[in-house]
């Protein structure tokens, strides 16, 4: 999972492009004949140009379900170009995705919490009521919605692997719970599928790899006397820690990340 909650803070200048992309667009932002006109021209593309600042800002990981990508894989479109058109061409509709993510498994589908609060797709009002049941990076805060489970995948326990669960402090009967349950389950990114998959197999091995070699370096940090070396590990932490992304580290060492992170 990765976090862009920030991302045009952080890249002001790609928020720039996406306004005057959709100045740009404008007409078939609002005007049902001009976007069917230009989806017959096959101009469908335009909003690559922006594939390569998304996949630069997540270190190249899928923002969903952490698949290493790059400035080829998709564009996604958080709510469906096919049913919601007006936001074909908005800038603010976008992030990088997998194609595993995209076009395996998201589809089309955008599951709410309330069916009957779905936009009048005529009038595109009350598009703020709905309560999509996908995790949206640009929107979510992923630590909120989420909980990495560590569990044994083989009988000596020599492979720990993880799995998704909702963050156990969300109420089950809540909207986020919802949020969190459905994304699991509709992106398969626990590979639970009936369908079992290779390349999703692969990504949580990655990720358990990842947890274990962070685990480690925290560990030795911990235990290190010499100051000096630990300013020295404390840089390594830091580094690894900003390039994995908050969320995969938050759950190695729980409540002493943010002693540590105060610490370098
Ligand atoms: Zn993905």
């Amino acid at each position: 999972m990765r976090d862009l909650r920030n991302i045009y803070i952080d890249k002001p200048d790609l928020e720039k492009r996406g306004k005057e992309f959709n100045e740009k667009y404008k007409k078939e932002r609002i005007n049902k004949a001009a976007y069917d006109i230009i989806r017959a021209k096959g101009n469908s593309n335009s909003w690559g140009e922006f594939k390569s600042d998304f996949t630069l800002y997540t270190e190249n990981r899928c923002p969903v379900c952490e698949e290493r990508i790059n400035q080829y894989d998709d564009i996604e479109h958080y709510r469906p170009k096919k049913d919601y058109w007006w936001l074909a061409y908005d800038f603010y509709n976008y992030y990088n995705c997998c194609d595993l993510c995209n076009t395996t498994y998201k589809k089309n589908f955008f599951p709410l919490f309330d069916e009957s609060k779905k936009v009048d797709f005529a009038t595109k009002d009350k598009i703020s009521d709905e309560q999509p049941l996908l995790f949206n990076p640009l929107k979510d805060d992923p630590l909120e919605l989420f909980y990495l489970e560590f569990f044994m995948s083989s009988s000596d326990g020599s492979f720990p692997s993880v799995r998704y669960i909702p963050n156990i402090n969300l109420d089950r009967t809540s909207y986020k719970y919802a949020k969190a349950l459905k994304t699991i389950e509709l992106f398969n990114l626990n590979n639970e599928n009936p369908k079992n998959d290779p390349a999703r197999r692969s990504t949580l091995n990655d990720l358990s790899i990842a947890i274990k070699h962070f685990r480690k370096i925290v560990r030795s940090w911990r235990s290190e006397p010499d100051l000096v070396k630990r300013a020295e590990q404390g840089k390594i932490i830091k580094e690894f820690r900003d390039k994995s992304g908050l969320f995969l580290c938050q759950f190695v060492i729980k409540g002493l990340y943010i002693d540590l992170t105060k610490s370098i």
